[in-house]
């Protein structure tokens, strides 16, 4: 059994072929998926697949790429929906800061952040936060906000050995995906280095297919190369990868898994 924590699969990408693609991925053993948002674009067709397949959850939030001219209007609007119905969303998110796509628009993805930090922590769920080009700022105002009652996944990790550590310090988890079986990405030793019981596994389907799928469209079956990739990096068994991910995904995803 593996869980998936971050799969977009409400995107236009799995039109045509959304329930196959869930069958292939419940026969390799994928028993949940976990649903980031992207903005107010994307959340009725989210709801709308969670209600249909109860093993995938809903998450809320505004994306980083699209924290830009409207942002404060989209955060009082994610704010509203999620004070509507707390018990739909899993976890807050995605959020986070992206400095590769666009910088005209940094003041208002830290406001978009910390605001999605605010409501992760009044409504006591996982945040899960993007990172491009920006870890130390990102670990950096999450050190500002963390009271010890935050917790969530830095989603691709792909940053050092002590920002790895830092973000554990910090009571966080580490989104392992298709990039630890890239060569020459170099996470891959990174990765091999931080503790297993900081770490879950994710696809970011549509996007950064793992190895043999690379450059393709990503599928939540395909999370079984990043976990044989990780039990290969670490040097156990993949039952072992799979119970203590699986494991931490439900530490995180508590109330998800309680009912
Ligand atoms: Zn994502």
């Amino acid at each position: 059994m593996f869980i998936d924590t971050h799969a977009h699969i409400y995107l236009k990408d799995f039109d045509d072929d959304l329930d196959l693609m869930l069958e292939n991925s419940q026969n390799q053993g994928i028993s949940h998926i976990f649903m980031p948002n992207i903005d107010l674009s994307t959340v009725e067709q989210m709801n709308v697949l969670q209600n249909r397949y109860p093993f995938c959850h809903s998450m809320i939030g505004l994306h980083p790429c699209h924290a830009q001219e409207n942002t404060r209007g989209d955060i009082k609007s994610i704010e509203k929906i999620l004070s509507d119905a707390p018990d739909l969303y899993a976890g807050i998110g995605e959020t986070g800061i992206d400095f590769y796509w666009d910088r005209n628009f940094d003041e208002a993805q830290v406001f978009a952040f910390e605001a999605q930090i605010d409501m992760a922590i009044h409504s006591q769920k996982p945040i899960i936060i993007h990172s491009r080009d920006s870890l130390d700022t990102t670990i950096g105002i999450i050190k500002k906000h963390q009271k010890g009652n935050l917790t969530g996944i830095f989603h691709c990790f792909n940053g050092t050995l002590s920002q790895g550590n830092e973000i554990i310090d910090l009571g966080f988890y580490l989104g392992i995906g298709g990039v630890i079986t890239y060569k020459n990405a170099g996470v891959d030793k990174v990765v091999s280095e931080l503790p297993l019981t900081s770490m879950v596994l994710e696809t970011d389907a549509p996007y950064l297919s793992p190895v043999p799928y690379r450059g393709k469209r990503n599928e939540c079956s395909y999370l079984i190369h990043t976990a044989e990739k990780l039990s290969e990096l670490k040097n156990v068994t993949l039952e072992i990868i799979s119970l203590i991910t699986s494991r931490n995904a439900k530490d995180i995803f508590k109330n998800s898994f309680n009912q």
